[in-house]
């Protein structure tokens, strides 16, 4: 079995969300009988229950498949069997987990990109493609949903034609629901796409582009093999961290893991590395031979870095915090780009501050945590990463907290990042989109027209695009406007920090960083919600917005009446003054105790009206 390789195709499916990867994966596992007919359910490679309620997929699930090429077409293929190992690795589609796309892209010699014929080319069809080629990989175009009425189907070939730069007559029209056309999509993948090439004789480097983490085998490493051969047994160098194991078994993905013998150059599989900590095993790592041999780390590694902040609380205060903690360091094994450091709210209580890659990220890490452990979780406003330079420091602090906000006055200079954004959208909504970007600090804006759309490029605040502009994005384009987005370099920035006082007393969980031009508006809105939220109690509740050292903005919630002379029948005037006089005692006695006590939906709404 010498020419192995030459019957292996390892690629992947990339595609704007919801365009049809995870069921086009269906089809393919339907027609290589990887998976029984009666045990398919729909987007199978969506393991995880969350991403199968999100109905997206988050992480990428590897999956090796026999293809039994079809006889008639043979005498196209150079080689006369006609068996082939596919490895496909379905790819998540959404911008907090380009990364992730990144490093799968970097394990394959091929991809389908695959466009919704409904919605056409969509912006992360084009940013994914970007990297697809960056990769230099061999794209086969398809348009996906044939099975519904797609008026424009001639357009929709000739747009992604253009964009590969390849003939019409090679777009692939399927429908990954019905299964039309999906077989002759897996013919092109066996004939245009390169097998891996091999070299056995090398020294061992393979990329880590996953991990799992299994209790009884610790860290199972996703791999692809670049040269050499690793088998059961063998002893391993991580090269990022200099960690040693040994193999405890190698297999390959059905999709669940099976143990084969070895693995060599050019196949896709997964290594028990037998390592306890998952933090040893890193995404874009390279594992060797511990032999004393020396090699070069492969290329691309990457340390994914949180870009947004925010911090979790427990809504109610008899909930254990312990199961938190727990929680939060089993999910660690399983999402490795998730940072967390502990943190104490005087009125919160303990709670944790964590980063993530991104809002998405951050709402499904919520909900993990909630779903699985049965919490209940409050969430503070999500931050960016500033640098702030304060009078005394070369070096800048990086504060993803407001409330390490460094004192005011000492502050010489402060940056917050920055993101390049993509947009594609129906050229009618071109001026709304532009006044968006400006009023969002936007900046750069370039539009070029793309088939019958325009592609809008500009620069914005990471603040701005993670919290704002996506969702007004869609809708001032009722939806048909896409975005994508990669961060840049920081830059300058004014800001203040708004603190919210409550019958006179700072609550730090709710302050918040705004620009400087903002920050009349924002403390006025922040008053005025907090009226809104925070329920009427016995005693008035002055509310008060603190910016640059002054009072900015002040609502006060009038104290609950209740008729304390309800139960006196007829006109006794002076009987009911002196219960009058009595209530208003109690009441300014009531608030100078006043410890409030904010339920926890208060916070819940607040925080997410982002
Ligand atoms: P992904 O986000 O790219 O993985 O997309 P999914 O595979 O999850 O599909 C998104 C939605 O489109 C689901 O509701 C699918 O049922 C639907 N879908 C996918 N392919 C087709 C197709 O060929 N025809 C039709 N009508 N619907 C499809
Ligand atoms: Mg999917």
């Amino acid at each position: 079995m010498e020419n192995i390789n030459q019957n292996i195709r390892n690629f992947v499916i990339i595609a704007h969300i919801d365009h049809g990867k995870s069921t086009l994966a269906d089809r393919f596992l339907e027609i290589t009988k990887t998976i029984a007919p009666n045990k398919l359910q729909p987007q199978y490679l969506d393991r995880l229950n969350l991403e199968r309620e999100h109905g997206i997929t988050i992480k990428m699930h590897p999956v090796q498949m026999l293809y039994e090429y079809p006889q008639i077409q043979n005498s196209k293929v150079k080689n006369s069997d006609s068996k082939y190992i596919l490895n496909l690795i379905d790819t998540p589609g959404h911008v907090d987990f380009t990364y992730e796309v990144s490093r799968s892209l970097a394990a394959v010699e091929g991809a389908i990109l695959l466009v919704d014929g409904t919605q056409g080319i969509q912006a992360q069809t084009l940013s994914n493609l970007h990297l697809a080629q960056q990769q230099k990989l061999i794209i086969i175009g398809a348009i996906n949903k044939i099975d519904l009425n797609i008026s424009d189907i001639e357009q929709q070939k000739q747009d992604l034609a253009n964009l590969l730069k390849i003939n019409v007559s090679d777009i692939v029209l399927v429908s990954a629901k019905t299964g039309q056309n999906a077989e002759s999509l897996l013919e092109q993948v066996v004939l245009k796409i390169p097998p891996p090439q091999f070299h056995r004789e090398l020294p061992l480097r393979a990329l880590v582009f996953d991990s799992i983490y299994d209790d009884y085998q610790g860290v199972i490493a996703f791999v692809r093999i670049r040269e050499g051969k690793i088998s059961k047994g063998d002893k391993i160098l991580l090269m990022a961290k200099h960690q040693i194991g040994e193999v405890r078994g190698v297999g390959y993905f059905a999709p669940q893991l099976v143990e084969k013998e070895s693995l060599s150059s050019g196949e896709i599989g997964w290594i028990a590395t037998g390592l306890k900590d998952p933090r040893l095993v890193r995404v874009g790592d390279t594992i060797t031979h511990y032999d004393g041999v020396t090699v070069t780390p492969l290329a691309g590694y990457k340390e994914p870095e949180p870009m947004v902040f925010a911090s979790f609380y427990l809504s109610k205060t008899e909930q254990d915090f312990d199961k938190l903690k727990m929680a939060l360091e089993k999910l660690k094994l399983t999402d490795s780009a998730i940072q967390f450091t502990p943190e104490n709210s005087p009125i919160l209580g303990r709670g944790y501050r964590l980063g993530f890659l991104g809002m998405l990220h951050l709402k499904i890490t919520q909900e993990r945590l909630e779903k699985n452990n049965d919490l209940d979780l409050i969430v503070t406003t999500p931050t960016v990463p500033y640098r702030v330079w304060v009078r005394g420091n070369k070096q800048p602090f990086i504060v993803t907290n407001p409330t390490s906000w460094p004192v005011e006055d000492t502050i010489l200079k402060i940056e917050e990042p920055w993101t390049k954004v993509e947009i594609v959208t129906p050229a009618e909504y071109l001026s709304n989109i532009i006044q968006l970007i400006n009023h969002l600090r936007g900046r750069d804006v370039v539009s070029l027209n793309f088939e019958d759309r325009l592609i809008i490029n500009c620069h914005l605040p990471l603040e701005e695009t993670i919290k704002n502009f996506y969702d007004q994005l869609k809708s001032i384009s009722q939806g048909y406007a896409s975005m994508n987005y990669t961060l840049e370099q920081y830059r300058p920035v004014a800001l203040k920090k708004l603190e919210v006082l409550l019958v006179g007393k700072v609550y730090p969980s709710l302050s918040r960083l705004v620009t400087e031009q903002n920050m009349y508006k924002e403390a006025q809105t922040l008053a005025y919600r907090l009226k809104q939220l925070i329920p009427q109690q016995n005693y008035s509740v002055p509310i008060q917005i603190k910016g640059e050292g002054r009072i900015l903005a002040r609502e006060t919630i009038s104290a609950r009446r209740k008729d304390v002379t309800a139960h006196l029948y007829g006109g006794d005037r002076s009987r009911k003054m002196k219960l009058w006089q009595k209530q208003k005692k109690g009441k300014k006695r009531l608030r100078e105790q006043a410890n409030l006590k904010l339920p926890s939906h208060i916070f819940l709404k607040l925080f997410s009206e982002h």
